[in-house]
């Protein structure tokens, strides 16, 4: 017998994503369903970086995954089927995405809830108006930060703030980082893309889920504060709030812990909090343009839905094919050139400017075989500072150059010693 009070565990739950600004389309994924919670962050040219996302997020839920090691196995598979598919088709070749899960587990000890990390978008956990982010960014810069060699504010600048060390689908293995939490009544978890994090702050976060408790309401006021600070990315949030209630001992059909080996008791749990899950087209509800469904006449549509004359529907259409010509003459600036640098560890080589210019991000080129590691210290700065080069030729014999003082990353650990 077991007269310990039985609790029912609620997960109530709202997400919100958007593509932003600048980006052409929207490359964030992201997934929510009773105990199962997944934002994938998609990269890689043409739509590889969609691909990727929703492949990895596909796969993933598919494996309806109830237990750590089956949620291990499920981003493996998604690991394994991203690579391939990059592999067979060629311009999804080097795509790749983050994967950040919040899965409610069975354990040995009861239901916990696991975390799962690849790549640098994150999942954040609040209590007590305290804010700590649990994963740890797999991107070039957070390895700096967590060596205390580059400050929250240099990375905030850094040229190769966007690239990755450790992604889905980029080589055939991948190293998962991983966490285990109990369920605590009152406590939140914020899963989100950095493109909320690369425009907002933690304390912005912190204030939001202080603001309102309902988990939509945040995710939703995230993503359009993200936005307004610029949206120079896709930017998804879910939020997931935690509830654990005392319920009577007769009403035993929604009891989250598992009672010994009673199979009954450990029950399938449904969601009663009427969660609401945002699809990601219509995550933000921004006024629709009206379209003229009825332009009977075209001059005074114009002058009845804009008030303006025709004098000024010229300028304003010469002032826009300037601010069009500007933006060309921008982006073929930024477009211009290539240099050599680093994505999930491996040497590149990418086409733009170093670090992008305005909202125009470089783009890779070229994978090398070539790893960080295997770089001398002098090579690694040569890169980080970020040479501009001339043509595709040029940065390919800087790769060469490099070739020639490769370093054995294992004698040198050994040499530590
Ligand atoms: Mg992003």
């Amino acid at each position: 017998m077991n007269d310990a009070p039985k609790r029912r565990l609620r997960l109530s739950w709202g997400g919100a994503t958007d593509q932003g600004h600048v980006r052409a389309s929207n490359q964030d994924a992201m997934y929510a369903d009773w105990g199962l919670f997944v934002v994938a962050d998609g990269m890689g040219g043409h739509q590889g970086g969609e691909v990727a996302a929703n492949l990895a997020v596909r796969t993933l839920t598919k494996a309806k995954p109830e237990t750590l090691n089956e949620l291990h196995e499920a981003v493996h598979d998604a690991n394994k089927v991203v690579h391939e598919t990059a592999v067979a088709e060629p311009e999804l070749h080097g795509m790749g995405t983050t994967l950040t899960v919040l899965a409610l587990t069975q354990q040995d000890e009861g239901r916990r809830f696991a975390v799962i990390n690849v790549g640098d978008s994150r999942v954040y956990h609040y209590r007590d108006n305290q804010l700590i982010q649990l994963t740890d960014d797999h991107s070039y810069v957070g390895e700096l930060m967590r060596r205390g060699e580059l400050t929250q504010e240099a990375a905030a600048v850094h040229p190769y703030r966007n690239m990755l060390t450790r992604a889905i689908g980029v080589h055939a293995e991948v190293e998962v980082d991983e966490w285990l939490l109990d369920p605590v009544a009152g406590d939140r978890f914020l899963l989100c893309s950095d493109g909320l994090t690369n425009e907002i702050d933690d304390d912005e976060i912190t204030e939001q889920l202080s603001i309102s408790h309902d988990p939509s309401t945040t995710a939703r006021e995230l993503v359009r504060l993200a936005n307004e600070r610029g949206g120079r990315d896709n930017s998804t949030v879910l939020v997931v709030n935690v509830q654990i209630d005392d319920i009577d001992s007769e009403d035993d059909e929604d009891l989250t812990e598992p009672q010994d080996s009673d199979k009954s008791q450990v029950v399938s749990l449904e969601d009663e909090s009427n969660p609401e899950i945002i699809d990601s087209t219509d995550a933000l509800e921004l006024p629709s343009k009206r379209s003229s469904s009825h332009p009977k006449k075209q001059r005074s549509w114009l002058n009845d839905r804009v008030g303006i004359s025709l004098g000024a529907v010229i300028i304003s259409l010469v002032l826009l094919i300037a601010a069009g010509a500007m933006v060309a003459t921008i982006g073929w600036y930024a477009r211009d050139g290539y240099h050599v640098g680093v994505v999930a560890d491996q040497v590149v080589i990418q086409k733009g400017r170093v670090g992008g210019l305005l909202w125009f991000d470089p783009t890779l080129e070229q994978w090398t075989e070539i790893q960080v590691a295997q770089l001398n210290n002098q090579d690694l700065r040569r890169l980080t500072s970020g040479k501009q080069l001339a043509d595709l030729a040029e940065a390919q014999a800087f790769v060469a150059d490099l070739r020639t003082r490769l370093v054995d990353p294992t004698s040198e650990a050994l040499g530590d010693n």
